[in-house]
């Protein structure tokens, strides 16, 4: 090689990521991956250490269910390890397509399609259904997923304040002139901070501005309404909803998302949907594991593990409240414990896991700089008393940082 070619080798082009990544380090808001060993439960083994599990979306414990293990392993045997290729080439099996069937009617919806996430289901279908002439209408706490399917959209984008009706009211009304199509788009949940939203109020605008009204139910499937048939159920906007998005990452316990709607949209998305056409589809572990999880939610166990849920979430947060604990927001099992400082955030949650808890610190870029927080998330898999620890541990940890009176 001439010298002039070892020269130009020398010369990292990503020296730029490894400095950002330095000054991240010195500021501590740069966490290692915690590393779960075994079982994703209520009380595990994260980096050798057994803490009390207040980290993960596994809301009614079915990630370890035997009904789910089960179906997993007898459609392995059955089908094999992998879909092998794509759903529009040779990747439908029939497993699929009973997992969007069964889907679709817990909904009670015409129809379903499966994505390999809930990311790709939010991202896939914004960006399918909406162009660059088109106006995208989202609450300003939106999932990341669903910023990055309207930013591949290309259409307009405006955010309205959280939560907030008359704001996006006025973005209606400023756009009343608008050519394109218009869609609102709103969380059920919200995942930061664990608030519902206003979905009545925003159907009405959307049938009042001729709007396609679109919710991201991941943190409310298997939680809110009857049998955790999400917000739709729960707010009683049935038919009012064109575009459902849930995942089958989070209480349904395996991986995954879909949507829902009318049978014309799911088949134009099997048909524009890029991640559904580019990408290949779950294993038959997986649909055969969310099948098992959907017939366990439509049962009575299912219904007893929702309750259990929101029983352990009644528990949990009065034992915070006790110990001085503020989060006003938060209406489901997401509890939000602010900090502000990202690094104090990151310290909180460290301390916590040497206590024996287990709650990670967000900082930017998934909460807005100064916002920073531990967020802690309640599981039907829970027992009274690990909530009671879990409780006290956090208020000894938090005292010293000063997030709550000493
Ligand atoms: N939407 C929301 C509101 C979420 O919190 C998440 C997960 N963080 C997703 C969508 C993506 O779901 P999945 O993990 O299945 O990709």
């Amino acid at each position: 090689m001439s010298e002039q070619g070892t020269q130009v080798m020398k010369q990292n082009p990503l020296q730029y990521v490894s400095d950002q990544l330095k000054e991240l380090r010195e500021k501590g808001v740069a966490p290692k991956l915690r590393v779960l060993e075994g079982e994703q439960k209520a009380v595990c083994t994260f980096d050798g250490r057994e803490v009390i599990n207040l980290a993960s979306n596994n809301y009614l414990g079915l990630t370890t269910h035997k009904a789910l293990r089960k179906a997993a392993v007898e459609a392995t045997r059955k089908n094999g390890a992998g879909a092998g290729a794509v759903r529009t080439i040779a990747g439908t099996m029939q497993l699929h397509m009973q997992l969007e069937e069964q889907i679709a009617k817990f909904k009670n919806v015409e129809a379903c399609v499966v994505f390999q996430s809930g990311f790709t289901a939010n991202a896939g279908t914004v960006s399918a259904v909406l162009g660059k002439e088109d106006l995208i209408i989202s609450d300003e706490l939106n999932h990341a997923s669903i910023i990055d399917g309207a930013r591949l959209s290309r259409a307009t984008i405006k955010v309205f304040k959280h939560k907030d009706i008359k704001d996006c009211e006025r973005i209606l009304l400023e756009h009343a002139s608008f050519p394109g199509k218009k869609l609102i788009i709103t969380d059920g949940v919200f995942s930061m901070d664990g608030d519902i939203a206003p979905l009545p109020e925003l159907c009405t605008l959307a049938e009042k501005y001729n709007c396609i009204m679109m919710v991201d139910d991941a943190h409310s499937s298997g939680v809110l309404g009857r049998g955790g048939r999400g917000t739709i159920d729960h707010l009683d906007c049935h038919g009012r909803v064109h575009i459902q998005v849930g995942t089958l990452s989070k209480a349904i316990g395996v991986m995954g998302g879909y949507v829902c709607g009318s049978r014309d949209l799911i088949d134009f998305l099997y048909l524009r949907a890029r991640p559904f056409l580019f990408s290949t589809s779950h294993t038959p572990a997986s649909a055969a594991a969310c099948m098992a999880a959907f017939t366990l939610l439509d049962s009575p166990e299912g219904e007893k593990l929702v309750k259990r849920l929101w029983n352990n979430t009644k528990i949990f947060k009065r034992e915070l409240r006790k110990r001085g604990f503020q989060f006003k927001v938060s209406e489901t099992p997401i509890v939000p414990i602010h900090v502000g400082d990202a690094a104090k955030a990151f310290e909180f949650s460290k301390k916590l896991f040497e206590a024996g808890v287990f709650a990670p610190a967000v900082g930017y870029p998934t909460v807005a700089e100064g916002k920073a927080r531990l967020r802690a998330i309640v599981s039907a898999g829970h027992k009274k008393e690990q909530l009671v620890k879990a409780a006290d541990i956090l208020a000894e940890v938090a005292k010293p940082l000063g997030i709550i009176p000493a």
